[in-house]
C-alpha cells in the first residue's frame, strides 16, 4: 500500500494561507461597513463544516494508494452550498476553505439561493489512468455523501476536474441514493442533463463585464486593445469572444512566456495550436515574459491564469484603463489599492468570474424541473445576471466611494449575513 502525502507546509500552502488571510480581511471591511457586530464575522470567517476524507484506490499496478480528499461547506444560511471539486498536487485545507469563502461571495453578489462550497483532492490527474480517475472519483463521491446532495451541497467541475468526472460522480451518488439525481452535481455531460452553454460561461460572464466596463470609461471595445494572461478554458475562450467583439487581442500568455504583436495576434490560429493544458507560446520564438506583457500599453487587461500577478511592486507600472479579473485572487491587496489611486478600474475576481456558477444554478434548475432551456435562453439569462449585477456592485462602490472589490464582498456578504440574523444565528 502507498499513501499520497497530503500537501503541507510548501510555498503553496503560505500563498492559499495568505488568501484566506487576506480574504478575512475584506470581509471584516464589509460586515463593519455594514454595520454588523463582531459575531457576524466569527461565523463568515471559515467555513460551517469542513471534512477531510482519506479514500483507498486500487491502481494499474495492483496496490492500493490512498488518497487524501476534502470538502469545505462555508455557509448554509441562505440556501445549499455550491463550489467545485478541484484535484491538484497543491490541493490543502487552507486553499479549499478561502475557495469555500470566494464562492459564497458570488453566490451573493449573483444573487443565487446558495452558500459556497468546494472540494479536492490531492493527487496529480496527469499521471493517472481513466480507470483510476473513475476509482477515485467515486471513492470522493463515497467518502463525503453524508454531507453532499442536491439540497444539501452541490459539487462541480473545477482545477483539472471535467464532465466526465462529474458522470462518474453523479453515478455514484445515484447508486447510494437508490434513484437518478441528475441534480447532485453540475457540469455534467449534456445527455446526463448538462446545461448549455456551461462550457463558456466563466469567460461569457468575463466578457460581459469587460463590455460593462468599457462603456463606463467610454472605450468602444471594437478597436479596443486587450491583453489576456493565460491561455486555458477561460483565458482561450476569452481572447475568442473578444476577437470577434472587433477587439484587438495584442497580447496573450501562458506559463511559458508572452506574444506581442501591437497590430493584434491571430486568435484562432493560436486556439488551433494550444495543446490541451492552454500551452502555445512554446511554439514560437519571439516571446516576451509574462511580467513584461502585463506592463504594456493597453486599454483593457485581463489576469486569466494564476494568483498574485499585480502585486505592490508592478502595480504603478500597470497602463491598462481597466483591470478584469478573470483569474482567482490574480491582483494583491495592496495593488488594488494603488490601482484605484490610479483611476484604473478594477472588476474583482468575485464578480467577474461569477458566469460559471451562475450557469451551474441554471444547470441544477433544469435538473430540478426536468425541463431543458436553448443555448439562447441560457446565454440571455446569464447576460441579465452579469449585467445587473456588476452594476449592483459598480453603484455601490459609487455610492459608498470604495473600490470595486471592498463592494463586490459588501453586496455578497450582505445575503448569508442577513439570512444568519433572521435564522437566529447571529
Ligand atoms: P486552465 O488550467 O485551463 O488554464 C490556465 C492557463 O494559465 C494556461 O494557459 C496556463 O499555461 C497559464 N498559466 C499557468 N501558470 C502560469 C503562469 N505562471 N504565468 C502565466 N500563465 C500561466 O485554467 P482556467 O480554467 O482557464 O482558469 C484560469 C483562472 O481562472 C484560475 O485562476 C481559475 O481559478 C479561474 N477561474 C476559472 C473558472 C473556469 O470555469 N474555468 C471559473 C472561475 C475562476
Amino acid at each position: 500500500m502507498v499513501a499520497d502525502k497530503p500537501a503541507d507546509s510548501s510555498k503553496e500552502s503560505k500563498e492559499h494561507l495568505d488568501m484566506l488571510k487576506s480574504t478575512q480581511t475584506v470581509i471584516k471591511k464589509a460586515l463593519d461597513k455594514l454595520g454588523y457586530p463582531e459575531e457576524a464575522y466569527e461565523l463568515l470567517r471559515e467555513p460551517v463544516r469542513f471534512m477531510t476524507v482519506r479514500i483507498p484506490v486500487r491502481m494499474d499496478d495492483g496496490q492500493i494508494k490512498v488518497f487524501t480528499g476534502y470538502r469545505a461547506q462555508h455557509n448554509d444560511a441562505v440556501g445549499p452550498t455550491k463550489g467545485g471539486v478541484r484535484f491538484h498536487p497543491d490541493v490543502n485545507e487552507k486553499e479549499v476553505s478561502a475557495l469555500s469563502i470566494w464562492m459564497s461571495l458570488k453566490a451573493g453578489i449573483v444573487d443565487l439561493p446558495y452558500g459556497g462550497g468546494k472540494g479536492g483532492i490531492v493527487c496529480d490527474p496527469r499521471e493517472m489512468s481513466f480507470r483510476e480517475l473513475e476509482g477515485l472519483s467515486r471513492g470522493y463521491v463515497r467518502a463525503i455523501s453524508q454531507i453532499v446532495g442536491p439540497t444539501k451541497d452541490i459539487p462541480a467541475p473545477d482545477v483539472f476536474t471535467n464532465s466526465q468526472i462529474m458522470a462518474w460522480m453523479m453515478d455514484e451518488y445515484s447508486r447510494i441514493d437508490e434513484f437518478n439525481n441528475p441534480g447532485f452535481i453540475t457540469g455534467k455531460p449534456l445527455v446526463l442533463g448538462g446545461s448549455h452553454g456551461r462550457d463558456t460561461a466563466t469567460a461569457k460572464g468575463v466578457t460581459i463585464c469587460v463590455e460593462e466596463a468599457a462603456k463606463l470609461r467610454g472605450i468602444d471595445l471594437n478597436g479596443a486593445r486587450v491583453i489576456i494572461q493565460g491561455f486555458g478554458n477561460a483565458g482561450g475562450f476569452l481572447s475568442k469572444f473578444m476577437n470577434d467583439a472587433g477587439a484587438k487581442v495584442v497580447a496573450i500568455s501562458d506559463a511559458q512566456g508572452a506574444l506581442y504583436d501591437p497590430d493584434g495576434l491571430d486568435i484562432d490560429y493560436l486556439l488551433d495550436r494550444r495543446d490541451s493544458f492552454g500551452t502555445v507560446t512554446n511554439l514560437f520564438e519571439n516571446t516576451i515574459s509574462n511580467d513584461e506583457m502585463l506592463e504594456l500599453d493597453c486599454d483593457i487587461l485581463v489576469p486569466a491564469a494564476i494568483a498574485n500577478q499585480i502585486t505592490e511592486e508592478n502595480a504603478n507600472r500597470i497602463k491598462a484603463n481597466i483591470v478584469v479579473e478573470a483569474a482567482n485572487g490574480p491582483t494583491t491587496l495592496e495593488a488594488t489599492k494603488i490601482l484605484a489611486e490610479r483611476d484604473i478600474l478594477l472588476v474583482p475576481d468575485v464578480l467577474a468570474s461569477s458566469g460559471g456558477v451562475t450557469v451551474s444554478y441554471f444547470e441544477w434548475v433544469q435538473n430540478n424541473q426536468g425541463y431543458y432551456w436553448t443555448e439562447e435562453e441560457v446565454q440571455e439569462k446569464l447576460q441579465k445576471v452579469i449585467v445587473k449585477s456588476f452594476h449592483n456592485v459598480y453603484d455601490t462602490s459609487q455610492t459608498r466611494n470604495i473600490d470595486m472589490r471592498l463592494a463586490a464582498y459588501m453586496v455578497g456578504v450582505r445575503k448569508m449575513a442577513e439570512a444568519a440574523r433572521f435564522r437566529g444565528w447571529i
